[in-house]
């Protein structure tokens, strides 16, 4: 008498953002293996990105998990080797355990920056006061501790660094982001939308320091009611209670690598989402695609979704292609949004064929930028009025032709057309400004 087959094994190793997409999107399209999360955190899979929301009392711990489809979940259970020759995995407690598919969905640490410090003297781990955040139990600390702190230091003005400083300004706590790059958020924001974010937080009791680096943490100095201080490179000194650093992540790929799988900056996968062994793949923050590591939600869950497509087979084929980039950040009475080549300048010598319309509102504190490239959208940025942002990510997405002028997307106030001519400048109100650059809407 013959058995019935064994059931294909699926291995998820990491069980964050992209593990859940996976696994639900899995069992939704019909795939009938199964599927267990191995997850180093002690909890089921919840939305990272809302993380400074649970800082804020916003959200509670559980209101944030994620669904997994009725997959296996191991919590608290760390993945401390692979062995895709063997197809086996083993856990820290020893065991070893088989798998027929392998997905790698380790996601990414904390960059520390080399700041004088900020270790414990035995180099164990962060000291007293400093912190990352990244996992429910990072923001657990920092939440305790800023319950009884006045001051509060960000080190990072990137997306992470200006939602964690708003989220510990909403706490009531007087934040100073340092800031190495020339103005915030830079990978996404050009400088004008970086400066209505600056007067906004502002605004809201944060204060930026630009182009200046946090070179050491130290004592506070004797008789001020901070227990620590921010020293900058060039010697000044910020007064804090505690300080975050918010300086980037990189992927986790220690496992990958000790197993033998080709890494550059993160796990090498080709359009498949497979990586360089047979029945292996990673996705999300731990991934390189085509040179690029995404190190945002978005692009983890096209990648999961596709990874389910294919091994689930509801369409062997897909295929990933990349991810066009979209941030936005929409918690708090601050938000913004950008995608696209939104960082194209007006010089029209470094982006031939591209058009730039502005908007700037300096009563409302909003900043909206739209990048065309002849009736096409191919990127926007906007700052504090997200109003437009529906329609503006679907004409991008499905890459429509714009009426001309397409100022319609901009705002309900700036529905007529402004003159086409180069680099027309007019005031449509005392506080509203459009500016059409360099032969827009020709
Ligand atoms: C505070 C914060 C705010 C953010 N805001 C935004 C935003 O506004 N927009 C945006 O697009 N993105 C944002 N991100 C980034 C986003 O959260 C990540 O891109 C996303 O979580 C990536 O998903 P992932 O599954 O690849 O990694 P993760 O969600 O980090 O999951 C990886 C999991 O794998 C586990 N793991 C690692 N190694 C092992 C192992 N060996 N064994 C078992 N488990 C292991 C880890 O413990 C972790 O739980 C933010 C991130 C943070 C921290």
């Amino acid at each position: 008498m013959t058995g019935r087959p064994p059931r294909t094994r699926i291995a998820v190793v990491g069980a964050g953002m992209a593990a859940a997409r996976f696994a639900e999107r899995y069992r939704a399209l019909g795939g009938t293996a199964d599927v267990t999360l191995y997850g180093a955190e002690p909890r089921a899979p919840y939305n990272r990105v809302l993380l400074a929301d649970v800082l804020t009392g916003r959200y509670d711990a559980e209101a944030i998990a994620l669904p997994l489809g009725g997959a296996r979940l191991r919590p608290g259970c760390e993945v401390v080797a692979v062995d895709p020759a063997a197809r086996t995995l083993t856990l820290a407690g020893g065991r070893t355990e088989p798998w027929d598919a392998l997905v790698l969905a380790t996601g990414a640490n904390p960059v520390l920056p080399p700041i004088r410090g900020v270790r414990r003297p035995d180099g164990t781990g962060l000291r007293d006061g400093v912190h990352a955040l990244r996992t429910l139990a990072d923001c657990a600390r920092l939440t305790e501790e800023a319950a009884a702190a006045r001051r509060a230091v960000v080190v990072g003005g990137g997306v992470l660094g200006v939602s964690t400083a708003r989220a510990l300004a909403a706490l009531g706590l007087a934040v100073e982001i340092v800031h190495q790059g020339p103005h915030l958020v830079e990978r996404q924001l050009d400088e004008w939308a970086a400066a209505a974010l600056r007067t906004g937080l502002r605004g809201l009791g944060v204060e930026s320091y630009l182009g200046n680096r946090a070179r050491a943490v130290r004592e506070g100095v004797p008789g001020s009611a901070h227990p620590m201080a921010v020293e900058l490179a060039d010697g000044y000194r910020l007064t804090t209670d505690l300080t975050v650093l918010a300086c980037g992540v990189r992927p986790r790929t220690g496992l990958a690598h000790a197993a033998g799988l080709a890494v550059r900056t993160g796990i090498t996968v080709d359009d498949t989402l497979a990586a360089s062994a047979p029945g292996t793949y990673a996705i999300g923050d731990c991934a390189e695609h085509r040179g690029t590591v995404h190190g945002l939600a978005g692009p983890a869950w096209e990648q999961a979704d596709v990874l389910a497509a294919r091994l689930s087979g509801a369409d062997p084929e897909a295929r990933y292609r990349g991810s066009r980039p979209l941030a936005r950040l929409t918690a708090g009475p601050l938000e913004y949004a950008a995608f696209g080549e939104a960082h194209a300048e007006d010089d029209p010598g470094a982006h031939p064929g591209l058009d730039i319309v502005r908007l700037t509102d300096a009563t409302r504190g909003s900043y909206k930028k739209l990048v065309l490239r002849g009736e096409r959208l191919v990127g926007a940025i906007l700052v504090g009025d997200l109003a437009t942002v529906g329609e503006l990510t679907r004409a991008y997405e499905r890459d429509d032709r714009q009426p001309d002028p397409p100022l319609h997307l901009l705002s309900p106030y700036a529905s007529h057309a402004p003159p086409a001519s180069a680099s027309a400048s007019v005031s449509a109100s005392v506080s509203v400004s459009v500016s059409v650059s360099q032969g827009a809407l020709r």
